[in-house]
């Protein structure tokens, strides 16, 4: 595992310096859904302290067991609101806001915890049906909508693009991120952020670095194949 970790963290390095990016500023986001907590151990050993997470219900147990306040949990699957309440209480960094009644529910949550809690928006640039998100075009409205909840901070933007073997065919998604980023800063919406760009994955990770990425989500690479 440390191997693998290391040989990752090259890469991401390597595709940062590759387009004149700073590698300081991206974070590797281990993602250990299905993963043991023994292995999650093992890749903290190995220097990773950020871990994404889908599942509430296995995420929570992890979390508890592995009981490291060092860490910090990202959650980066598809959220209902009925366990916005877990979520809040679990979790640093929530990747996967899409509608306005979720956000106004973890807004909710985050009062009762006296939280203020750092969320992204996730868009579903390609419409696909099976995937989660908002549109493109009412990203910014939604942007708007989220800014006056008092106890959410908006952080910045997650893309799930559609799946392709070759990376460079996820590249246009990536950009239209990136694009749509620049264009909700200029917009200057009081209480939102727009540091962080979550794209890519094990296949994708380093077109989504060339193309703005900040957190870059790896599970494959690092724990090897979910079975
Ligand atoms: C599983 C998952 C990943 C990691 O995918 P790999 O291809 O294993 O790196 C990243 N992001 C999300 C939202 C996921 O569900």
């Amino acid at each position: 595992m440390q191997d693998r970790i290391k040989k990752i963290r090259n890469r991401i390095k390597e595709a940062a310096l590759s387009c004149g990016r700073d590698p300081s500023t991206m974070r590797l986001v281990a993602v250990s859904k299905t993963v043991s907590s023994k292995n999650v151990k093992a890749a903290v050993e190995a220097g990773v302290f950020i871990f994404g997470e889908n599942y509430i219900q296995e995420a929570m147990q992890k979390i508890d067991k592995i009981a490291d306040s060092r860490l910090s949990w990202h959650f980066i699957g598809h959220l209902q609101s009925n366990k916005a309440k877990y979520v809040v209480r679990y979790f640093d960094l929530i990747h996967s806001v899409d509608t306005l009644k979720l956000a106004k529910e973890i807004n909710r949550q985050a009062k009762k915890l006296d939280k203020i809690q750092k969320i992204l928006v996730q868009v579903n640039i390609a419409m696909e049906a099976t995937k989660s998100g908002v549109a493109t075009k009412d990203t910014i409205s939604l942007i708007k909508d989220i800014s006056k909840l008092e106890n959410l901070s908006v952080k910045g933007l997650m893309t799930m693009p559609p799946f392709f073997n070759q990376p460079e065919k996820v590249r246009p998604y990536f950009k239209t991120l990136s694009q749509l980023q620049h264009q909700i800063r200029q917009e200057s919406i009081e209480n939102i952020e727009m540091k962080e760009l979550s794209m890519g994955m094990t296949g994708d990770f380093e077109v989504a670095i060339e193309e703005g990425a900040t957190l870059v989500r790896i599970g494959t690479a690092i724990f090897g194949d979910r079975s």
